[in-house]
């Protein structure tokens, strides 16, 4: 469901080239949650914000459901990336909206219609469990909370992948766990397949199924969570 084919990136150029992926390759199936997992400087961020475009490779394609982005015009990538959501280690809301503006925030991009869009962000204040809390600012919540609301917004257009930036880094042991729960919960309710980067380990084993290390922009190990752990 999402292919990645011998994907390089570098930033700068001449004497100041930084070879930040080079022939990436990785296959992650539909409806399963995968880890990406690497030092600081290795890679993964660039390698996580390929897979939306965010960052344009310097070669190779990224296909997602079988339609390669980089081939992509700039209308067709919009509409693409709303099958696309993603969450940040920092949350990154909207701190002059409310948790319910910060929801709807896409669909208003996306145009839904305002009692559609109001019925949707219900649904997904339910669905991360911050019912009580949609006409608080960001400001009044605490840092599980708010990541809370970026899951409920970056779900919001439905979407078949959601890219999962060092999303528990910012957070407590214990906000971490029940963080890591609710993408688990999420993941098998609606079938969303996870990318998720970390330089933690222990997110790797609470609730990934696969495992790829990277490491100066390769991936030098890939498989079975359990497998690529045990080796001696
Ligand atoms: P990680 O997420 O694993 O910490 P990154 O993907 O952020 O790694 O970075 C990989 C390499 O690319 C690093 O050497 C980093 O300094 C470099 N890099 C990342 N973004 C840029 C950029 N915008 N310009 C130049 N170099 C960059
Ligand atoms: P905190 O940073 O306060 O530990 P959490 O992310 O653990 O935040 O939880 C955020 C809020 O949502 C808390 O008030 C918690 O009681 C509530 N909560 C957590 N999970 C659920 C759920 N599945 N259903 C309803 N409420 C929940």
């Amino acid at each position: 469901m999402i292919e990645i084919r011998k994907l390089r990136k570098q930033y700068g150029s001449g004497s100041r080239i930084t070879h930040a992926l080079q022939e990436i390759n990785l296959t992650i199936d539909k409806g399963e949650i995968y880890g990406i997992i690497g030092h600081s400087g290795a890679g993964k961020s660039t390698l996580l914000r390929t897979i939306n475009l965010l960052e344009r490779p310097t070669e190779g394609s990224v296909f997602v459901d079988g339609v390669d982005l980089t081939a992509l015009s700039t209308k067709k990538l919009q509409d693409q990336r709303r099958r696309i959501g993603m969450i940040f280690q920092h949350f990154n809301l909207l701190s002059s909206a409310t948790v319910e503006e910060n929801i709807a925030f896409p669909l208003r991009l996306a145009g839904t219609a305002k009692s559609e869009a109001r019925r949707r962000v219900g649904e997904l204040l339910a669905l991360v469990g911050l019912t009580e809390h949609g006409k608080k600012y960001p400001a009044q919540l605490s840092g599980g909370q708010k990541q809370r609301v970026g899951i409920a917004r970056a779900l919001a257009t439905n979407p078949h992948v959601l890219l999962c930036d060092e999303a528990t880094s910012a957070l407590d042991p214990q906000t971490t766990n029940s963080i890591l729960n609710l993408l688990l919960d999420i993941n098998r309710k609606l079938k969303i397949t996870i990318v998720l980067i970390t330089h933690e380990m222990q997110v790797i084993r609470s609730i990934c199924d696969r495992v790829a290390v990277i490491h100066d922009g390769q991936i030098v190990e890939q498989g079975p969570v359990a497998e690529v752990f045990l080796k001696p």
